[in-house]
């Protein structure tokens, strides 16, 4: 059973299970994470990560023993639909209840997929569960990596469970980890900062984020913001357009990738040592940002005089 910021080693099954904080665990098979509750009325798990798939409840088993306490899962919260964090859904018992945000079922629902069933209990903005006496918080604060993901927070654990946000010890990887709203990812992390708590659930790496994790992760996208200003600030569109007269989709490609490299270069510097992967996918995420300050703010967006 592990402390905060400990990196366990994975066994042989597969899976490591660690306590979080009195009757909270989290289970990790080194790239994935979900965690679960044991309460009175049976457990409660948060996601079911495919990757981890039968081993979720062999954790459990191996919990329950040890501790005297029913094995039964009883309810499953989902953080958001995404197959990576929900596809072992359907492992558990049709009659367990299911609980996600309102969207989360819509998204379900069209994508049909048998091994995630829609949540039959959803919410819009808030809804707090009592669960066998524990108090389980749930938020939805606007779109941000999916339409659909929400704050889970444990007050009674001193635990915050944020998926596909921050990825603890390493940068976002794949285009701000896939976000589809970059002003919403990026505003992810300042509500995450709004709540009590010690202990993160990130949903991936193998171990728990720390409060320094997130506001490493916050600093990180804000200076990726700065460099991107900057570089829309100071490279001259124009010059691709007239090197590429005649191929309009030419000119945009080299601009756009010429911004996204100034705009990288300094953060790469700056993070690499600090965050892993930064050398790998600043790049991207880089990309998007830049996207996102010209589209969603209108920043360097000039109207025809
Ligand atoms: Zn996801």
């Amino acid at each position: 059973m592990d402390g905060v910021a400990i990196a366990p080693s994975i066994s042989g099954q597969g899976y490591y299970v660690g306590r979080v904080e009195g009757n909270l665990y989290r289970i990790t098979d080194g790239t994935y994470q979900c965690a679960f509750m044991t309460t009175s009325e049976g457990v409660v798990l948060f996601d079911a990560p495919a990757t981890i798939g039968h081993n979720i409840q062999r954790a459990v088993d191996e919990v329950a023993t040890a501790t005297g306490v029913s094995n039964k899962v009883t309810y499953l919260i989902y953080s958001h639909h995404h197959a990576d964090h929900a596809g072992a859904s359907s492992l558990f018992d049709r009659n367990i209840t299911r609980i996600g945000h309102e969207e989360t079922r819509k998204l379900l629902l069209r994508d049909d997929d048998p091994a995630r069933p829609a949540p039959e209990e959803t919410f819009l903005d808030r809804r707090t569960l009592e669960i066998g006496g524990e108090r389980i918080e749930l938020a939805w604060h606007g779109s941000n990596h999916s339409p659909d993901n929400i704050f889970i927070h444990l007050p009674g654990h001193a635990a915050l469970m944020l998926v596909d946000i921050v990825n603890p010890g390493s940068a976002a990887v794949c285009h701000s980890n896939l976000a589809n709203d970059i002003p919403g990812y990026i505003g992810a992390a300042d509500y995450a900062l709004t709540y009590p708590w010690k202990y993160f659930i990130a949903g991936h790496m193998n171990r728990l984020g720390t409060r320094h994790d997130v506001a490493t992760h916050r600093r990180y996208m804000a200076d990726i913001g700065d460099s991107s200003r900057k570089a829309l600030d100071t490279i001259d569109p124009t010059l691709y357009f007239a090197k590429h007269a005649d191929n309009t989709w030419a000119a945009i490609r080299e601009y756009l990738n010429a911004t996204t490299a100034a705009a990288a270069a300094p953060v790469i510097e700056k993070y690499s040592g600090i965050l892993e992967a930064a050398d790998l996918f600043t790049a991207s995420t880089t990309f998007q940002v830049v996207q996102s300050m010209r589209l969603d703010l209108g920043y360097a967006s000039q109207v025809h005089p």
